[in-house]
């Protein structure tokens, strides 16, 4: 059975080299869906609570949100930096508030403190999916992601692992101690 969970990300990027208008900046609120796979827990009759599958995505999602999304050959990038640097931004600012942790993976690095995501691949749809499943695939049982953006929108299927246990009372995940964060039972 799975588990599924939605989130709207609001972002800017373009299609660096790309022969079309996607070439030029511009920006989507895309829709991305995760789908958890697992066996029910008996403890709770679920698979995984929707709300700690948000909560788990979001620490590193957060990050695409209200971002600029370059790949890190496009030009735009060091221009973007340096109109951010002068403007006194690039480093951080008080009302930059809802930010993820830096991460650095093989397909891209966050600098939350000027809300830019540097890309290895060109950011389309199925781009980012490969790029979640990345981010997320040691900490949630993924079977599946779509990603929907303007017209595109591209999904892909993956093996789960099937070996996270699960607290019998909340459904998280326990630690590698076996004991669940959120209410201290012990396996
Ligand atoms: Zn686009
Ligand atoms: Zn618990």
């Amino acid at each position: 059975m799975r588990s599924i969970t939605t989130f709207d990300l609001q972002y800017a990027h373009r299609f660096y080299g790309f022969k079309g208008e996607a070439q030029y900046l511009h920006g989507h609120t895309g829709v991305l869906t995760i789908e958890v796979e697992d066996t029910v827990n008996e403890g709770v009759n679920m698979v995984f609570p929707c709300n700690e599958i948000q909560k788990t995505a979001w620490a590193v999602l957060k990050n695409f949100d209200h971002a600029l999304i370059l790949r890190e050959d496009d030009p735009l990038l060091p221009a973007v930096l340096d109109v951010y640097e002068k403007q006194g931004i690039r480093n951080g600012h008080p009302q930059n508030t809802m930010k993820g942790a830096a991460f650095k993976t093989e397909l891209c690095t966050a600098y939350p403190d000027c809300r830019l995501v540097v890309t290895k691949e060109t950011m389309t749809v199925e781009g980012m999916i490969k790029i979640v499943y990345d981010l997320l695939k040691d900490k949630l049982n993924i079977a599946k992601i779509t990603f929907t953006s303007g017209v595109n929108a591209g999904s892909m299927e993956f093996e789960t692992r099937k070996q996270i246990d699960r607290c019998p009372l909340c459904g998280i995940a326990l630690d590698e101690n076996g004991r669940c964060p959120k209410c201290g039972y012990k396996k």
